[in-house]
C-alpha cells in the first residue's frame, strides 16, 4: 500500500511526459498501480480480511482495475468459482464460440487480475472456458458461494464499487459479453412512394438475479444512459437500452459482440 504522496510523486514524473515504464522501473511500483492512480489517486477501501496467503494482512484489491472492472461484469453474468484438487479454485467463464473475440478478451482479463498471471482455454461442445486457478479467486470475488447466484442477495464490497465507479463502462462491457446482446430490429415506411428500410439496434442485458439486474441499471443511471424494463420471449428479466443517444454511447463503450 503506497501513502498519497509516494502516488503523486509517481504521477508528477508521468506528467513530465515519462513512459510508465521508466517511472515504473525507477520507483519500484507496478505500472498497473500507476495507471489506476491516473483514475483514482485515493486508496481503495480495504478488502476484506482474510485468511488468503496471498492477501496477507494488507489485503489490496486487484492492481489492474480496469480488467478487473471487466471480469467482475464477466463473473456476474456467467462465471463461476469453484474448489480445485489441492487449496486453489478454478474461475470459469463460458464463451460461445461464435465470438472468438470475447474468448481472447476473457482470457486477458482472467491474466490480467491473476496474480499468477496465467489462464487457459478449455474447450467444450460449442463453448470454451476461460479458466483461471488461484487461491485467490474468493478474495477477489467475495460474491462467490454456495448455490446460484440469483438464489442469493449480490451485493458489492465497498472496494468494488469505488472499482466500478471509476470504471464503468469496463463493468457494462463485461456484462454485455456475458448476458448481454446488441440487436437490429427493422422495419419498413413508405416514404414519397418508395419504401425505405429503417434498422433500430439496441442492446439487451437478462439475467434472473435481480440484485445483478440492479447492478447493471445503477451503473447505467450514473452515465445517463436510458433503460426500460423490458418483456420479451414472455420473460420478464430484460433490461433494453434502446434511445438513439443512449444506443450510440453504449456504441462507442461496448459494441456489437466479436
Ligand atoms: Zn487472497
Amino acid at each position: 500500500m503506497y501513502d498519497t504522496s509516494t502516488r503523486k510523486r509517481a504521477l508528477a514524473l508521468v506528467a513530465q511526459g515519462r513512459s510508465l515504464n521508466s517511472v515504473s522501473k525507477e520507483t519500484g511500483i507496478s505500472r498497473a498501480a500507476i495507471r489506476s492512480w491516473q483514475t483514482r489517486i485515493e486508496p481503495l477501501p480495504r478488502m476484506r480480511q482474510t485468511f488468503c496467503p496471498l492477501c496477507g494482512p494488507t489485503a489490496d484489491p486487484p492492481a489492474d482495475r480496469g480488467a478487473y472492472a471487466y471480469l467482475l461484469g464477466l463473473y456476474l453474468g456467467d462465471g463461476c468459482i469453484s474448489p480445485g484438487m489441492r487449496s486453489g479454485y478454478f474461475l470459469r467463464i463460458a464463451c460461445a464460440d461464435a465470438w472468438p473475440g470475447l474468448i481472447d478478451a476473457c482470457v486477458a482479463a482472467i491474466k490480467a487480475v491473476n496474480p499468477s498471471g496465467k489462464a487457459s482455454r478449455v474447450h467444450a461442445v460449442g463453448y470454451t472456458s476461460a479458466v483461471g486457478y488461484s487461491g485467490h479467486w474468493p478474495c477477489f470475488f467475495p460474491q462467490h458461494g454456495p448455490g446460484k447466484k440469483h438464489d442469493r442477495r449480490i451485493a458489492l464490497e465497498p472496494w468494488q464499487q469505488a472499482i466500478v465507479d471509476v470504471h464503468p463502462w469496463e463493468f457494462i462491457r463485461g456484462l454485455i459479453h456475458s448476458d448481454g446482446c446488441r440487436i437490429t430490429n427493422w422495419t419498413t415506411k413508405t416514404v414519397g412512394g418508395v419504401r425505405k428500410r429503417y434498422e433500430y439496434p439496441r442492446y439487451f442485458f437478462t439475467n434472473v438475479s435481480a440484485d445483478i439486474r440492479r447492478l447493471f441499471t445503477d451503473t447505467l443511471d450514473n452515465l445517463g444512459i436510458e433503460w426500460t424494463h423490458c418483456t420479451r420471449h414472455g420473460n420478464a428479466y430484460n433490461i433494453s437500452v434502446a434511445r438513439k443517444a443512449s444506443v450510440a454511447l453504449m456504441d462507442v463503450h461496448v459494441g456489437p459482440k466479436y
